[in-house]
Protein backbone atom coordinates (compact mmCIF):
# COMPACT_ATOMS: atom_id res chain seq x y z
CA UNK A 1 0.00 0.00 0.00
CA UNK A 2 1.15 3.39 -0.81
CA UNK A 3 0.41 7.12 -0.34
CA UNK A 4 -0.65 7.53 -4.12
CA UNK A 5 -3.22 4.96 -3.89
CA UNK A 6 -4.78 7.15 -0.36
CA UNK A 7 -6.23 9.96 -2.73
CA UNK A 8 -3.36 12.45 -1.09
CA UNK A 9 -2.17 15.60 -2.51
CA UNK A 10 1.20 14.95 -4.89
CA UNK A 11 2.29 17.82 -2.79
CA UNK A 12 2.04 16.24 0.60
CA UNK A 13 3.52 13.09 -0.67
CA UNK A 14 6.29 14.96 -1.14
CA UNK A 15 6.49 16.59 1.95
CA UNK A 16 6.20 13.26 3.77
CA UNK A 17 8.63 11.91 1.68
CA UNK A 18 11.18 14.77 2.75
CA UNK A 19 10.44 13.57 6.02
CA UNK A 20 11.73 9.81 6.06
CA UNK A 21 8.00 8.76 5.28
CA UNK A 22 7.22 6.76 2.13
CA UNK A 23 5.27 3.48 3.52
CA UNK A 24 1.95 4.15 5.68
CA UNK A 25 1.59 2.64 9.00
CA UNK A 26 -0.94 0.04 9.57
CA UNK A 27 -3.46 2.73 11.82
CA UNK A 28 -2.43 5.14 8.31
CA UNK A 29 -3.63 2.99 5.98
CA UNK A 30 -6.90 1.96 8.14
CA UNK A 31 -7.11 5.07 9.50
CA UNK A 32 -7.08 8.11 6.31
CA UNK A 33 -9.49 6.65 3.91
CA UNK A 34 -12.00 6.57 7.23
CA UNK A 35 -11.09 10.20 8.05
CA UNK A 36 -11.22 11.21 4.83
CA UNK A 37 -14.41 9.85 4.04
CA UNK A 38 -16.02 11.60 6.28
CA UNK A 39 -16.65 9.66 9.79
CA UNK A 40 -16.36 9.86 13.13
CA UNK A 41 -13.02 7.52 14.73
CA UNK A 42 -11.85 6.33 17.34
CA UNK A 43 -8.41 5.14 17.01
CA UNK A 44 -6.40 2.51 19.87
CA UNK A 45 -2.93 3.76 19.08
CA UNK A 46 0.43 4.93 21.16
CA UNK A 47 2.37 7.11 20.14
CA UNK A 48 5.09 5.86 17.50
CA UNK A 49 2.17 4.60 15.41
CA UNK A 50 1.93 7.33 13.00
CA UNK A 51 -1.26 8.08 14.59
CA UNK A 52 -0.68 12.29 14.00
CA UNK A 53 -0.44 11.91 10.31
CA UNK A 54 -3.99 10.54 10.43
CA UNK A 55 -5.48 13.24 11.90
CA UNK A 56 -2.98 16.12 10.76
CA UNK A 57 -2.97 15.52 6.63
CA UNK A 58 -7.06 14.86 6.43
CA UNK A 59 -7.84 18.35 8.15
CA UNK A 60 -4.52 20.08 6.16
CA UNK A 61 -6.79 18.73 2.85
CA UNK A 62 -9.75 19.79 4.29
CA UNK A 63 -8.43 23.28 4.83
CA UNK A 64 -6.81 23.27 1.33
CA UNK A 65 -9.74 22.12 -0.31
CA UNK A 66 -11.74 25.17 1.58
CA UNK A 67 -9.33 27.52 0.66
CA UNK A 68 -9.74 26.89 -3.18
CA UNK A 69 -13.55 27.25 -2.68
CA UNK A 70 -13.86 30.39 -0.70
CA UNK A 71 -11.02 32.30 0.88
CA UNK A 72 -11.15 32.31 4.83
CA UNK A 73 -12.64 35.43 5.98
CA UNK A 74 -10.67 37.59 8.74
CA UNK A 75 -11.77 36.72 12.40
CA UNK A 76 -13.02 33.25 11.52
CA UNK A 77 -11.86 30.39 12.69
CA UNK A 78 -10.56 27.53 13.62
CA UNK A 79 -12.27 24.81 11.27
CA UNK A 80 -10.03 22.55 12.81
CA UNK A 81 -9.42 21.92 16.61
CA UNK A 82 -6.65 20.02 18.08
CA UNK A 83 -6.90 19.00 21.79
CA UNK A 84 -4.47 17.56 23.44
CA UNK A 85 -3.68 16.75 27.23
CA UNK A 86 -0.14 18.46 27.45
CA UNK A 87 1.86 21.10 26.44
CA UNK A 88 4.67 18.98 25.34
CA UNK A 89 2.18 17.14 22.70
CA UNK A 90 0.05 20.07 21.95
CA UNK A 91 3.32 21.60 21.03
CA UNK A 92 4.46 18.65 18.97
CA UNK A 93 1.43 18.38 16.93
CA UNK A 94 1.77 22.20 15.96
CA UNK A 95 5.22 21.36 14.52
CA UNK A 96 4.10 19.06 12.70
CA UNK A 97 1.17 21.06 11.08
CA UNK A 98 3.25 23.83 10.45
CA UNK A 99 5.76 22.07 8.71
CA UNK A 100 2.92 21.03 6.01
CA UNK A 101 1.51 24.50 6.12
CA UNK A 102 5.26 26.07 5.47
CA UNK A 103 6.16 23.26 3.00
CA UNK A 104 2.38 23.93 1.12
CA UNK A 105 3.13 27.63 1.44
CA UNK A 106 6.58 27.64 0.00
CA UNK A 107 5.19 25.25 -3.39
CA UNK A 108 2.59 28.17 -3.70
CA UNK A 109 -0.45 27.18 -2.19
CA UNK A 110 -2.81 28.60 -0.03
CA UNK A 111 -1.55 29.61 3.19
CA UNK A 112 -3.11 27.52 5.27
CA UNK A 113 -2.62 28.88 8.85
CA UNK A 114 -2.28 27.29 12.48
CA UNK A 115 -2.09 27.87 15.77
CA UNK A 116 -1.08 27.05 19.36
CA UNK A 117 -3.64 28.00 22.74
CA UNK A 118 -2.01 26.61 25.73
CA UNK A 119 -0.50 27.77 28.76
CA UNK A 120 3.18 29.43 28.59
CA UNK A 121 2.05 30.64 25.55
CA UNK A 122 1.38 34.38 25.21
CA UNK A 123 -2.36 35.02 24.72
CA UNK A 124 -1.80 37.62 21.65
CA UNK A 125 0.31 34.92 19.58
CA UNK A 126 -3.03 33.21 18.85
CA UNK A 127 -5.30 36.14 18.80
CA UNK A 128 -2.70 37.69 15.99
CA UNK A 129 -3.43 34.73 14.26
CA UNK A 130 -7.04 34.46 14.64
CA UNK A 131 -7.13 37.60 13.36
CA UNK A 132 -6.00 36.65 10.11
CA UNK A 133 -8.33 33.66 9.51
CA UNK A 134 -6.81 30.27 11.76
CA UNK A 135 -7.46 27.18 9.61
CA UNK A 136 -6.11 25.03 12.77
CA UNK A 137 -6.02 25.32 16.27
CA UNK A 138 -3.76 23.00 18.57
CA UNK A 139 -4.99 23.48 22.07
CA UNK A 140 -5.01 22.23 25.97
CA UNK A 141 -8.29 22.35 27.61
CA UNK A 142 -7.77 25.09 30.58
CA UNK A 143 -6.40 27.33 27.94
CA UNK A 144 -9.09 26.78 25.41
CA UNK A 145 -11.65 26.84 28.04
CA UNK A 146 -10.18 30.31 29.14
CA UNK A 147 -10.09 31.59 25.39
CA UNK A 148 -13.86 30.47 24.66
CA UNK A 149 -15.04 31.87 27.78
CA UNK A 150 -13.50 35.50 27.39
CA UNK A 151 -14.64 35.34 23.08
CA UNK A 152 -11.03 34.83 22.33
CA UNK A 153 -11.83 32.30 20.19
CA UNK A 154 -15.31 30.87 18.65
CA UNK A 155 -15.72 27.31 17.33
CA UNK A 156 -18.44 28.49 15.55
CA UNK A 157 -17.81 27.19 12.06
CA UNK A 158 -15.11 24.44 13.65
CA UNK A 159 -16.36 21.31 11.56
CA UNK A 160 -13.54 18.92 12.22
CA UNK A 161 -12.41 17.88 16.31
CA UNK A 162 -9.70 15.50 16.77
CA UNK A 163 -8.93 14.50 20.93
CA UNK A 164 -5.96 13.19 21.27
CA UNK A 165 -4.46 10.83 23.96
CA UNK A 166 -8.49 10.77 25.04
CA UNK A 167 -7.09 8.60 27.97
CA UNK A 168 -4.98 11.18 29.29
CA UNK A 169 -7.29 13.84 29.27
CA UNK A 170 -9.68 11.72 31.09
CA UNK A 171 -7.27 10.74 33.62
CA UNK A 172 -6.39 14.60 34.44
CA UNK A 173 -9.53 15.26 35.13
CA UNK A 174 -10.56 17.60 31.79
CA UNK A 175 -14.18 15.67 30.88
CA UNK A 176 -15.89 17.81 32.03
CA UNK A 177 -14.02 21.00 30.57
CA UNK A 178 -14.29 19.07 27.32
CA UNK A 179 -18.14 18.50 27.20
CA UNK A 180 -18.23 22.58 27.87
CA UNK A 181 -15.62 22.58 24.75
CA UNK A 182 -18.60 20.63 22.67
CA UNK A 183 -21.13 23.14 23.66
CA UNK A 184 -19.18 25.74 21.70
CA UNK A 185 -19.66 23.92 18.54
CA UNK A 186 -22.47 25.23 16.32
CA UNK A 187 -21.70 23.26 12.98
CA UNK A 188 -22.34 19.48 12.37
CA UNK A 189 -18.61 17.95 13.23
CA UNK A 190 -16.43 15.27 12.79
CA UNK A 191 -14.66 14.49 15.34
CA UNK A 192 -12.10 11.50 16.08
CA UNK A 193 -10.70 10.04 19.15
CA UNK A 194 -7.02 8.37 19.41
CA UNK A 195 -6.46 6.59 23.07
CA UNK A 196 -3.41 4.30 24.03
CA UNK A 197 -6.21 2.09 26.39
CA UNK A 198 -9.87 2.10 25.97
CA UNK A 199 -11.59 1.45 29.59
CA UNK A 200 -14.75 1.58 30.11
CA UNK A 201 -14.58 5.31 31.12
CA UNK A 202 -13.21 6.46 27.53
CA UNK A 203 -15.99 3.61 26.21
CA UNK A 204 -18.71 5.61 27.70
CA UNK A 205 -17.46 9.05 27.34
CA UNK A 206 -16.16 8.10 23.40
CA UNK A 207 -20.07 6.80 22.90
CA UNK A 208 -21.35 10.23 23.66
CA UNK A 209 -19.21 12.48 21.95
CA UNK A 210 -18.87 10.79 18.63
CA UNK A 211 -21.42 9.18 16.18
CA UNK A 212 -21.21 6.00 14.75
CA UNK A 213 -17.57 6.16 14.84
CA UNK A 214 -15.36 3.82 12.95
CA UNK A 215 -12.78 1.63 15.93
CA UNK A 216 -8.97 0.94 14.60
CA UNK A 217 -7.28 -0.90 16.95
CA UNK A 218 -3.56 -1.54 16.19
P1 LIG B 1 3.23 9.47 16.01
O1 LIG B 1 2.79 8.09 16.42
O2 LIG B 1 2.21 10.14 15.16
O3 LIG B 1 3.65 10.29 17.17
O4 LIG B 1 4.51 9.32 15.07
C1 LIG B 1 5.73 8.82 15.56
C2 LIG B 1 6.88 9.08 14.61
O5 LIG B 1 6.78 8.28 13.44
C3 LIG B 1 7.02 10.51 14.13
O6 LIG B 1 8.35 10.89 14.29
C4 LIG B 1 6.65 10.46 12.66
O7 LIG B 1 7.37 11.40 11.90
C5 LIG B 1 6.99 9.04 12.26
N1 LIG B 1 6.11 8.52 11.21
C6 LIG B 1 4.78 8.71 11.09
N2 LIG B 1 4.30 8.01 10.05
C7 LIG B 1 5.33 7.36 9.49
C8 LIG B 1 5.47 6.47 8.36
N3 LIG B 1 4.41 6.14 7.61
N4 LIG B 1 6.70 6.00 8.07
C9 LIG B 1 7.76 6.33 8.84
N5 LIG B 1 7.71 7.16 9.91
C10 LIG B 1 6.51 7.67 10.24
Amino acid sequence: KHFEEMKFPKILIRAMSKKGIVKPSPIQIQGIPTVLSGRDLIGIAFTGSGKTLVFVLPLIMFCLEQEHKLPFNKDEGPYGLIICPSRELARQTFEIVTYYCNYLREEGFPEIRACLAMGGVQVNEAVDVIRKGVHIMIATPGRLMDMLDKKIVKLDVCRYLTMDEADRMIDLGFEEDIRTIFSYFKAQRQTLLFSATMPKKIQNFARSALVQPITINV
